[in-house]
């Protein structure tokens, strides 16, 4: 189990106070100017030698991803926004970060901004997390009154301004692109990529998006190093992560620990065991929705990091684990996700405008007991058809649970389909 003074985050759980001076007293902001000091390229190399990942769910290397942002402006700004839509189902993390400990938020902005050279930096979060908007602002307004943002922040010789930008409650906005279009108050589109957001992102100009915790993390990685970073989790995949264990737990909670925790200890130390014991396990989705469902047999073993889920063809997504024991009918979980995926398909490809709609239909259709043993080869073809066809990683996650549970419970999927048709017949012949 990760040991408490590893921990990046100190007040996850809100026990202390959030403000800037009771930050302070925890390490935030500490030392930033002599850490700004060390300059532009050694701030992107140290972030590369952690190791960190992107914690929104892609799982990108962040050092990467900030070089690859222009050295030189061609007179065009550069700007950093934080995605904190966080609008992945059983994802919570974010919003602990921002409500408990928002300077760590704040100071990774500077930092980062400075690394790419980015004077202005949005942080889009969900229309819905009102409260946490709030604070936000706040503990901005007091970055600003201590002199830690706006002109010659920090006294580091660098300006950099900070906005918070509310967004209406569509979750296709989590999905960069389309968070551009919607910061630029536009509807929530995704847009075609290349060009890149590095090349051409907000306003038409060079801008890098990363999720809340992977920014939050970087102040305490540069502070104490990346080789203490990269020695905590497994080789290339490295450092803590905050996983939100939800469903079938006795205790649900947001926990920071180790990447490559087996999932089992994740549950079983942290979230008081499955309900009913850990034998009464059925199922986990292990990365918040969109990420292919786990059976318990690949519960048993399986590791908590990137590549591990992704060995089993299933991921880390957002990191949101949302336990089923026994009593869960994980067909009908499924079709409630299928139904919530075509819900939010902004419509603008065929592909995922239509097969969301297919794919939820056929999935009503095992539920009612309506459906031919064929549904379920054609049910996985239509998830195919989806797949890799669309503008954005939506058709993805919208066919991915579904061929997660044709995997991971066909057995199961089979024997409802004909248990339904004996029924149906004996319903025939008794008319
Ligand atoms: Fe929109 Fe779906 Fe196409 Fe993404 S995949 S752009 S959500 S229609």
């Amino acid at each position: 189990m990760l040991n408490d003074k590893d921990r990046i985050y100190q007040n996850l759980y809100g026990l202390q106070d959030w403000k800037l001076a009771a930050a302070k007293s925890r390490g935030d902001w500490d030392g930033i100017t002599e850490l700004l000091a060390r300059g532009r390229d050694a701030i992107i190399e140290e972030v590369k030698t952690s190791g960190m990942r992107g914690r929104g769910g892609a799982g990108f290397p962040t050092g990467m991803k900030w070089s690859f942002m222009p050295k030189q402006s061609d007179g065009r700004p550069s700007y950093l926004v934080v995605n904190a839509d966080e609008s992945e189902p059983g994802t919570c993390k974010d919003r602990d970060i921002i409500r408990n400990e928002p300077h760590k938020l704040i100071e990774g902005c500077l930092i980062a901004g400075f690394a790419m050279g980015a004077n202005t930096g949005y942080i889009y979060i969900r229309g819905e997390y009102y409260n946490e908007a709030v604070r936000l602002n706040a503990a901005i307004a007091e970055a600003y009154e201590a002199g830690l943002l706006g002109k010659n922040a920090a006294g580091s010789g660098f300006d950099f301004d900070l906005y918070v930008h509310r967004g209406a409650g569509a979750y296709i906005c989590g999905e960069e692109s389309a968070l551009l279009e919607s910061l630029e108050g536009k509807k929530g589109m995704p847009r075609m990529k290349p060009p890149f957001p590095a090349a051409m992102g907000v306003y038409g100009c060079p801008t890098t998006v990363n999720n809340v915790e992977t920014i939050a993390g970087v102040p305490t990685i540069l502070r104490r190093g990346a080789p203490w970073f990269a020695a905590l989790g497994r080789p290339k995949n490295s450092g803590t992560k905050i996983f939100c264990i939800s469903g079938h737990v006795n205790n649900p909670c947001n926990v920071e620990e180790e990447l490559g925790i087996p999932l089992k200890d994740l549950i079983e130390k942290h979230a008081g065991g499955v309900r009913g014991g850990w034998d009464n396990l059925q199922a986990v989705i292990p990365g918040g929705a969109s990420m292919p469902i786990l059976n318990k047999e690949m519960c048993d073993t399986i590791l908590m990091d990137f590549d591990s889920l992704k060995d089993v063809r299933s991921g880390l997504g957002s990191g949101a684990v949302i336990v089923m024991d026994k009593s869960a009918d994980v067909i009908k979980a499924i079709w409630r996700l299928s139904k919530f995926f075509k819900h939010e398909s902004c419509g603008q490809c065929t592909p995922c405008r239509e097969g969301t709609g297919w794919m939820m239909r056929m999935m009503a259709r095992i539920v009612d007991g309506q459906a031919q043993l064929s549904d379920i080869d054609l049910l996985e073809t239509v998830t195919r058809q989806v797949e890799g066809h669309t503008i954005c990683a939506f058709g993805d996650a919208a066919a991915w649970p579904i061929q997660g549970l044709l995997r991971a419970f066909r057995p199961l999927v089979e024997q409802r389909v004909i248990e339904a048709q004996q029924r149906n017949a004996l319903a025939q012949a008794a008319e």
